[in-house]
């Protein structure tokens, strides 16, 4: 088959060094705890199979998935790392045993009848366990302590850590983070003494993994912003470079684009680029309902979006640029070092992760690696 990804309307550059060096700045933050990783959803859109080797490289030990078949695809790109650890955050499901126990995978088990099923299915491995202290998601609840069922789990398969999630750590100062605190503090009390996780990217940046085991972040490895307000500490790891198909002119009050929602304010130039909603490209960053519009980056300068987003293309207002920076062949910008992550995301009234984990699979996808390569 002939390959026609250099055809593609948009390369997809993945930097691994860029992982690696967000990966090292956490260790820094969550120190004297071990810093494990979040590598669901494809790594958080990023690729699996590249981001956890390099992960590893950098000296993880310890990764979460949400799902069996992740986990999986985790420990198949660790075989150089026969010693670390892979945990299944979604919790377990009945008849899995045999598929974790081959592929050295141990569930985050989250309910008594998780718990039950996983004993009865012959419980090999060091499971972690998850307690909700106000996240009400997934977790035991206080009153499930007292079974004789955490009692049977404590002797046939010691938890590796007990968990937690915390729901509002973006949030710097929010009470329902003290209130956590406090709620797993209790529940620890009331177990014997396991190692403890709880910090997600916000809680680690926030010092809450300090005093735990094990932090595990998964925005902030990738470069999205993980605390709400103040600058963002990581570098950003995906780019897209987009082509230009055709440049236009555009009369004063002319439209552009479905539904005719901008009308051009003056005569204007206007760059029609290769990538849509069908590439993850929301279309509710379009604009309008009160929210900034998206831009796009040229030479370094902001380029702001033109009526929708539709399936496959986007247009730009390029009036103000040299029409050589704008021209057909020539790529932009869409996401980088002057458009982040959580720009696109507050375009379209979202957020960063969202963004990463819908990037599509129509782009030409380059990984690189600034630690390796020159
Ligand atoms: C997704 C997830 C994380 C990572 O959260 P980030 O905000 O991406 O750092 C940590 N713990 C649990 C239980 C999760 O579901």
């Amino acid at each position: 088959m002939v390959d026609t990804s250099s055809f593609a309307g948009a390369t997809l550059t993945i930097d691994l060094g860029a992982i690696k060096r967000n990966y090292r700045r956490l260790t820094e933050m969550a120190a004297p705890a071990e810093t494990g990783v979040v590598v669901k959803a494809n790594a958080y859109g990023c690729g699996i199979s590249d981001v956890v080797p390099a992960l590893a490289e950098a000296g993880a030990q310890t990764f979460f998935t949400a799902l069996l078949d992740e986990a999986i695809a985790a420990r198949t790109a660790l075989t150089a790392w026969p010693n670390a650890r892979v945990f299944v955050l979604n919790g377990y499901q009945p008849g899995a045993a045999s598929v974790m126990a081959s592929h050295d995978i141990a569930p985050v088990l989250g309910s008594l009848s998780e718990i039950a099923a996983w004993l009865a299915d012959g419980a090999q491995g060091a499971p972690a366990l998850h307690v909700d202290t106000g996240m009400s998601r997934l977790g035991l609840e206080t009153g499930d302590l007292g079974s004789d069922l955490i009692d049977r789990l404590m002797t046939q398969s010691p938890p590796a850590y007990l968990m937690t999630h915390m729901a509002c750590a973006d949030t710097p100062d929010h009470p329902k983070t003290f209130e956590q605190l406090v709620a797993f503090a209790a529940l620890r009390k009331r177990l014997p003494n396991l190692p403890t996780t709880l910090a997600n990217s916000a809680a680690t940046i926030a010092g809450l993994a300090k005093d735990t085991d094990l932090a595990r972040p998964g925005i902030a490895l990738y470069g999205g912003r993980a605390v709400n307000d103040g600058p963002n500490p990581m570098e950003p790891v995906v780019r897209i470079d987009a082509r230009v198909l055709q440049t236009r002119t555009v009369k004063q009050g002319e439209t552009v684009g479905y539904g005719a929602i901008w009308k051009a304010p003056r005569d204007s130039r206007v760059a029609i680029v290769a990538v849509g909603y069908a590439d993850g490209y929301l279309r509710a960053g379009s604009g309008g309902h009160g929210r900034p519009t998206g831009f796009a980056a040229i030479k370094h300068t902001r380029v702001p979006l033109v009526g929708r987003v539709s399936m496959d293309l986007i247009a730009l207002d390029v009036t103000d640029f040299a029409p050589e920076d704008a021209a057909p062949g020539k790529t932009v910008e869409l996401l980088g070092s002057h458009v982040t992550v959580d720009d696109v995301a507050d375009a379209a009234g979202t957020i960063g992760y969202e963004v990463l984990t819908n990037l599509g699979k129509r782009y030409e996808r380059i990984v690189i690696d600034t630690e390796k390569d020159t």
